[in-house]
């Protein structure tokens, strides 16, 4: 609470009391603080591949520019690290998109049959070059929902990255499909990977939370796929949760209203 006391004078008397206003400030607090910590981690997301990229450029500046070599893999790590800003740039602008209320869904008749299968052949060549084996099923029963396809394959692609990212070589990966007892769309992407400790699964929606910041970096991992994920489902009403155990698995389970074209979306 802030506490702030106004006198209450008269001018012959002095004073003779005074206003108190409690204000309880507990969620401005809140939601001051972590857009400090947003801002703060923003500047040293960005500040990292910056110091690197400055250091390669003086080190080619300063003479590997004459070894072949050398300067090519220094380019090398100049152009992942820009490639990097740039994916979180791409991120910030689309949480910010959110944020300011102006993403504005695209609803289609979506195929889920076809956009389930679409999204594993987008990721063929990492799944082959970890020998992971993708399995999809999607119940019969299911038609065609009322989605904005781009949103929502936006959410299944940073699931999908996120379970082999996290698994091992060898692993697999099973995508389903189904309409819950609630009449909602039920969809799931299970792994066999290194899953997430109970501790950080509450934070793990958070913005730039990561269970292990270095070894996101190098997967190339912004912190930020599962925060846009959360927004595009609940653009859509829907829900998002991750259930996980470490050493065994994690499965996102993502709920959406399954409307029928001309439907309204709650
Ligand atoms: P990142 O770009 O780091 O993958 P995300 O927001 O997508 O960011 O995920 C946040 C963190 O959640 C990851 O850094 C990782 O620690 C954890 N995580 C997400 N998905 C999985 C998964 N399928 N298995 C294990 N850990 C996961």
């Amino acid at each position: 609470f802030r506490v702030t006391l106004t006198p209450i004078r008269r001018r012959d008397k002095g004073v003779v009391g005074a206003i108190a206003v409690l204000q309880d400030v507990t969620e401005s607090e809140k939601l001051e603080q972590s857009r400090r910590e947003f801002v703060a981690n923003v500047s040293h997301e960005l500040r990292t591949p910056l110091t690197t990229i400055k250091s390669y450029a003086e080190a080619l500046d300063d003479g590997a520019l004459e070894e072949p070599p050398l300067a090519e893999r220094f380019v090398g790590v100049i152009r992942s690290e820009t490639e990097r800003m740039i994916r979180l740039v791409t991120d910030l602008l689309h949480l910010s998109r959110f944020d300011s209320k102006q993403a504005q869904l695209r609803r289609q008749m979506t195929d889920i049959a076809e956009m389930m299968e679409d999204v594993v052949d987008r990721f063929s060549l990492q799944l082959r070059q970890k020998a992971i084996t993708a399995k999809v099923q999607v119940d019969p029963g299911l038609e065609k929902a009322w989605l904005d396809r781009d949103g929502i394959d936006q959410v299944l692609d940073n699931l999908v990255s996120n379970a082999i990212k996290y698994t091992l070589d060898g692993g697999s990966i099973h995508l389903a499909a189904r309409l819950n007892e609630a009449g909602q769309l039920s969809v799931t992407v299970k792994d066999t990977g290194i899953g997430i400790p109970k501790k950080d699964l509450e934070r793990i929606f958070d913005r730039f939370y990561r269970v292990d910041k270095a070894r996101s970096r190098s997967m190339g991992g912004t912190g930020l796929g599962l925060s846009i994920a959360r927004e595009i489902v609940r653009a859509h009403g829907g829900h998002i949760a991750l259930d996980s155990e470490p050493g065994v698995g994690t499965t996102a389970t993502v709920t959406l209203p399954y409307v029928q074209e001309g439907g309204e979306a709650p």
